[in-house]
C-alpha cells in the first residue's frame, strides 16, 4: 500500500523544532504579558459569513471553506482577528478600556505553497480595543518591536504609513473604484512599473501620476523630512511625525516612514505597519497591521482599534537565518548503566534527578560505552553519567561533562552535588 502523505503546503514538527517553537512562543508570550496583554482564545472554524464581512467576497478563494453536516457554512479561519473582534462584540464590549489581548494560533489559507508561505500557518498577533490615541499606536508598534528585540530579531525593517495620506493621493488621481483598488494593491506589492502603466490606461492625471509614485517611493530620512514638511497640509504626516517621537521614547530609533504601506484591506483607518525581516527573499514580512474599526462591521459598537499579527513560522525561519541560537531540546543528563545490576540503580538516579527539575534520560537500547557516548554528543546533553562494575562496588557514579570531557565520581547518596554545587 502507498505511504500516505501530509497535504501539500503543511508541516510535521519534530521534537527539536517543537521545542524552538515552543521557546519562541513563551517568550514573545512573556512580552505580551510584560505590557499588560491578556491571551485569549476562539474556535479555529468561524462560520464563513465572518470572514466575508472582514475581508469581501475575495476571501472565499483563500478560505478552507464547506458545509457542516448541518448545512452551515463553515471556514478555518484564515487570520484570527476577526474571530477576536467578533468575540469582543460578543462578550466584551462592556470591559473597562482599553481592552488589551493577545493570541496565538494556526491560520489556514489555500494558497500556492512556497518557501515561508504555507497552507497551515501560526499568527502572534494583538489587539489593544477601545482606547483611540496615538498613544495606543505608539503602545502596539513598540509591543512589535519589543517581542523582536527580545528575542534577539535584530535584522528587521519597520515601515509605519498613514493611510489618509495615501487615499488622498490616490482620490488625486480621479480613477474608478476599482481602479483605486488595483492601484492600492499594486502599491502593496511595490510594483511601481505595472502601477504606472495600470494608471495611465485609466486616464489618472500624469502629474497626480507623478506626485503618488514619488510619494510611495520615498524612504528615510527623506520620508521623516516630507512628512515634516507637509505636517501642516495633511493629518497624516503630523501623526507619523508624532508617533516616531513616542517610539524613539520607548527606545525604538529604527522605525522607517513609507507612505506606500498600504495593508489591503477597507477597515483600515489610519496608521498601518509593517516589519520585514528582509534575510527571507520574497516571502519577508513578518507583521502586518494597523489602526481599525471591525466592532461595527460585526454588529457591535463602533470602536477604535489597534492590531497586527506576527507570521510566527516566518519569525522562526528568520531566527535562524540571522543566526540567533534557540534552545532545541531540554534533556540535561544522559545515564549509561553496565549490567544489569547497574540498570536498577540507574533508575533510582533517574528518579531523584526528574523529582530535583533535571530533565534526564537513561539508556534504553543497550548501548556500549563508545556507541552511548556517540549517541549522548549527538543530542547534546550536558552531562553523562556512567555507572559500572567498579562504581557500584564503591557506591558511586562517574558524571562526564560533555563539553569540557572532565569525568569527576560523585557518592550515589550526592549524586545532586554534580548539578547543584552549593548544597550545604
Ligand atoms: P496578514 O494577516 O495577511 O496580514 O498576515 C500577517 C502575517 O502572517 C504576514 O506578515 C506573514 O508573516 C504571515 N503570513 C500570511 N500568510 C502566510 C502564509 N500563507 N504562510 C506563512 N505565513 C503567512
Amino acid at each position: 500500500m502507498a505511504e500516505f502523505q501530509k497535504p501539500r503546503g503543511t508541516r510535521d514538527f519534530a521534537p527539536e523544532e517543537m521545542a524552538r517553537r515552543r521557546f519562541v512562543e513563551a517568550n514573545m508570550r512573556r512580552t505580551a504579558e510584560l505590557f499588560g496583554f491578556g491571551e485569549v482564545m476562539t474556535p479555529t472554524f468561524e462560520s464563513t459569513e465572518l470572514f466575508v464581512a472582514r475581508s469581501g467576497e475575495g476571501i472565499i478563494d483563500e478560505l478552507y471553506a464547506f458545509e457542516d453536516k448541518g448545512s452551515r457554512k463553515i471556514s478555518l479561519r484564515p487570520e484570527l482577528t476577526a474571530s477576536v473582534m467578533r468575540f469582543y462584540v460578543n462578550e466584551m464590549q462592556n470591559l473597562p478600556k482599553p481592552v488589551k489581548i493577545f493570541y496565538f494560533g494556526n491560520c489556514f489559507r489555500y494558497e500556492r505553497p512556497q518557501a515561508g508561505r504555507y497552507r497551515e500557518f501560526w499568527q502572534f498577533g494583538a489587539e489593544l480595543i477601545g482606547a483611540p490615541s496615538i498613544e495606543s499606536d505608539a503602545e502596539v508598534i513598540a509591543l512589535a518591536l519589543a517581542t523582536l528585540k527580545n528575542l534577539g530579531l535584530k535584522d528587521v525593517v519597520v515601515r509605519i504609513g498613514h493611510l489618509s495620506i495615501l487615499n488622498k493621493f490616490i482620490r488625486d488621481l480621479k480613477i474608478s473604484d476599482n481602479a483605486e483598488k488595483e492601484a492600492r494593491r499594486l502599491i502593496d506589492k511595490r510594483n511601481f512599473e505595472d502601477l504606472r502603466s495600470m494608471l495611465d490606461g485609466a486616464n489618472a492625471n500624469d502629474e497626480a501620476i507623478a506626485r503618488l509614485i514619488e510619494l510611495v517611493s520615498l524612504d528615510g530620512d527623506e520620508a521623516i523630512r516630507r512628512a515634516k514638511e507637509e505636517a501642516g497640509n495633511n493629518e497624516g504626516f503630523g501623526y507619523l511625525a508624532n508617533l516616531l517621537e513616542r517610539l524613539r521614547a520607548y527606545g525604538f530609533d529604527n522605525c522607517q516612514l513609507d507612505f506606500g504601506v498600504a495593508r489591503g484591506l477597507d477597515y483600515y483607518t489610519g496608521m498601518v505597519f509593517e516589519i520585514d525581516a528582509p534575510s527571507l527573499g520574497a516571502e519577508k514580512q513578518v507583521c502586518g497591521g494597523g489602526a481599525y474599526t471591525l466592532a461595527d462591521l460585526f454588529g457591535g459598537q463602533e470602536v477604535n482599534s489597534t492590531g497586527y499579527a506576527f507570521g510566527f513560522d516566518r519569525i522562526m525561519l528568520a531566527l535562524e537565518k540571522s543566526g540567533v541560537t534557540v534552545p532545541s531540546q531540554n534533556l540535561s543528563v544522559y545515564i549509561l548503566p553496565i549490567g544489569d545490576e547497574a540498570k536498577i540503580t540507574a533508575i533510582q538516579i533517574l528518579s531523584e534527578l526528574r523529582n530535583a527539575g533535571i530533565s534526564a534520560d537513561m539508556d534504553l537500547m543497550g548501548r556500549n560505552m563508545s556507541k552511548a557516548m556517540k549517541y549522548a554528543n549527538s543530542i547534546g546533553v550536558t552531562k553523562t553519567i556512567l555507572i559500572g562494575d567498579n562504581e557500584l562496588a564503591e557506591n558511586s557514579v562517574t558524571v562526564r561533562d560533555m563539553r569540557s570531557g572532565v569525568q569527576e565520581k560523585y557518592p550515589i547518596s550526592d549524586i545532586l552535588r554534580a548539578f547543584f554545587k552549593n548544597i550545604p
